[in-house]
């Protein structure tokens, strides 16, 4: 039933006298690093300061600009020969963030995959495919370690490449894949382009999908398509990457493992703790981390914690489907609007097929939000079709189908669209984590 018993099932007060004692151990190792040492010092504030876990609100948030200003060695608590790997975002945007571990780091991450695997049903008989970049990118080596800890036989596939990646499935007999779940789209349109059906052409029974926001009805979809369960895994670089939250075989929210992290959800403007079962931002702090622990990082992903005991017996709380990051959020026509909000109603329409891309620009000088979509095969859109504004094309099913998302989106965030239909197949797929919102508004600054 569990990977670590003795952590996983604890009572609430032996998990948090756990939590407490790892923290003070956590802040005793962060004053090593510069950053941390001098801001501690400038505070007052040392591992004694905390006498109980809700003292970890005296203690400093950490952002990712903080990371950036302190680049490349400012977090870092060990001598450079004592750390043994670094991960590393892009820094297309700036400065890179990099996350440094040493032997103990690495081995206490691939334990978490191990356990997080393991509490989605995965096992040692398992067939593991993992399709997803390795090098920089967490979600390569995370997921691999934690294959082989559990003791599958693991595919290091890589991103791509998608006639090869069902090759492989069904050469070794995969049963059980990690991709982020864009790319399962993808993945089903070149297995029906070989004219095969995953139920009959694989053993695949689970996925594990995550690593980019996903609604609820895209989860489903994908289940439907592959004929398996999937679940939701949830991690970033920061906290080490994947193995921070997944899915029970519940599927009822994800299990946040807090005797490796301590989960405070806060009001984003406000900074103070949101109340039980509200939506806030999610912030962490490692606790089992020693050459780069992290103080009260903020993630900037919101969500909430899930009331309630879970059926599987762990005792760790739950996180909801993360809504999106703070910065996902755009404002059209003085309406708040997420992404996922217009992919759940997106995915709730028959004929919808699996892309779509909000576009907002200014048209004739107002505000407007362009919806693309694209239909499913068995629509057989030739061209697009465009409704919302008058002059509708004539053909009469698909501006129903128009119409209909039309009003759907409106009556989710307020806002009509112009929803434009288009192809299957037409819109640009990205390499990596979808794209699902382009701003092309003039800026009036
Ligand atoms: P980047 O910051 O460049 O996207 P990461 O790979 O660290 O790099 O991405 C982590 C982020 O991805 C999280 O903060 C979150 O916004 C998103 N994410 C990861 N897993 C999930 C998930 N299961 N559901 C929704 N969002 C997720
Ligand atoms: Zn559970």
């Amino acid at each position: 039933m569990f990977w670590e018993r003795d952590f996983e099932i604890l009572s609430r007060p032996e998990l948090e006298k756990l939590q407490l004692s790892r923290l003070r151990k956590t802040l005793h190792q962060a004053s090593h690093a510069s950053y941390y040492g001098s801001l501690f010092r400038a505070l007052g504030l040392s591992a004694e300061s905390i006498k109980s876990l809700d003292d970890v609100r005296k203690l400093p948030l950490t952002s990712k600009q903080d990371l950036r200003d302190n680049f490349p060695y400012g977090f870092l608590t060990l001598s450079k020969r004592s750390v043994v790997r670094l991960h590393s975002s892009s820094g297309t945007t700036g400065n890179p963030t990099v996350v440094f571990h040493n032997r103990h780091d690495i081995d206490s991450w691939a334990n978490l995959m191990a356990r997080s695997l393991y509490c989605a049903g995965v096992r040692d008989s398992d067939v593991f495919q993992n399709i997803c970049g390795y090098g920089l990118f967490t979600g390569g080596l995370g997921f691999q370690y934690g294959a082989e800890r559990l003791g599958c036989l693991s595919i290091p596939a890589g991103a791509g490449n998608s006639p090869r990646q069902i090759k492989l499935m069904r050469d070794y007999g995969t049963t059980v894949a990690h991709a982020i779940p864009s790319y399962l789209n993808r993945l089903y349109e070149v297995f029906q382009q070989e004219g095969l059906e995953p139920r009959e052409a694989t053993q695949l029974r689970a996925f594990v999908i995550g690593a980019e926001p996903h609604s609820e009805e895209q989860r489903r979809r994908i289940e439907e398509m592959f004929g398996v369960k999937a679940y939701n895994s949830f991690g970033l670089s920061e906290m080490n990457g994947p193995g921070v939250a997944f899915e029970c075989r519940h599927q009822n929210g994800l299990h946040v493992w807090e005797d490796a992290f301590l989960v405070e959800i806060l009001d984003p403007e406000t900074l103070e703790p949101v109340a039980d079962g509200e939506f806030g931002e999610l912030v962490m702090t490692t606790l089992d981390r020693e050459a780069m622990p992290l103080v009260r990082y903020r993630t900037r992903d919101l969500t909430r914690i899930l009331p309630g005991p879970c059926p599987c017996g762990r005792t760790h709380v739950r996180l909801d489907r993360i809504v999106g990051r703070s910065d996902d959020m755009f404002i059209i026509k003085g309406c708040n609007v997420f992404p996922m909000q217009i992919e759940s109603v997106l995915m709730k329409v028959p004929g919808v097929g699996a892309e779509y891309l909000i576009t907002l620009d200014t048209i004739d000088g107002a505000d407007e939000m362009l919806l693309e979509v694209e239909t499913s095969g068995d629509l057989g859109v030739a061209g697009d079709v465009e409704a919302g504004r008058e002059g509708d094309n004539d053909n009469s099913r698909l501006n129903a189908l128009a119409r209909s998302i039309g009003r759907r989106i409106r009556d989710e965030v307020l806002v009509t669209p112009i929803v434009r239909l288009r192809a299957p197949g037409s819109l640009p797929r990205a390499e990596g984590k979808a794209v699902r919102v382009k701003d092309l508004r003039a800026r009036s600054l």
